[in-house]
């Protein structure tokens, strides 16, 4: 499986080259192969008294307070099977998860949406990557089953372009 998370970092290295921020940023990618929690810490074998031990899982919910809150198991759960990858560049850094049941044109086009999103925020706005002849970025999508830049236009800008 470290095929995948080799994968993946190659497509990160390839989709931030098209951002412009090639050479700038540290890409660590991650195959997580179970669902679930990690396990539970091995209890200290010597209790002096009984206690009542309350495990807490990072981003499990304490309390259910809210309950308009969006009910989506995908968001915030590294530890779902799958590759995350990690970018980091200076002190900003941004992490995406690519379920393991996606096809590869689908998790590569969800990678460059995410590192999109990222690195325009870290250009305070700027288009990136440009569409040709237009003001606006380019916009990712799987066309024909391959992952492309394309324009966002309905009417269409220039022919798409292979994101890797
Ligand atoms: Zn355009």
């Amino acid at each position: 499986m470290d095929d995948v998370a080799t994968a993946a970092a190659g497509w990160a290295r390839t989709v931030l080259a098209q951002l412009g921020l090639d050479g700038r940023c540290r890409i660590e990618a991650t195959t997580v192969l179970q669902d679930g929690p990690a396990p539970a810490p091995p209890l200290a074998s010597e209790v002096p008294y009984h206690s009542t031990l309350t495990i807490v899982f990072a981003d499990a919910p304490e309390n259910p307070e809210n309950p308009d809150a969006p009910e989506d198991p995908a968001l915030g759960e590294p530890q779902m099977s799958g590759t995350r990858v990690a970018v980091s560049t200076g002190g900003d850094r941004t992490e995406v998860h690519l379920p393991s049941g996606l096809a590869p044109a689908e998790a590569l086009v969800l990678l460059a949406d995410r590192l999109q999103d990222w690195a325009i925020e870290l250009t305070h706005g700027a288009a990136l990557p440009p569409c040709p002849g237009h003001r606006h970025p380019m916009r990712a999508a799987v066309i024909d089953g391959a992952a492309r830049w394309c324009c966002p236009r309905p009417e269409g800008g220039g022919a798409p372009l292979p994101i890797a």
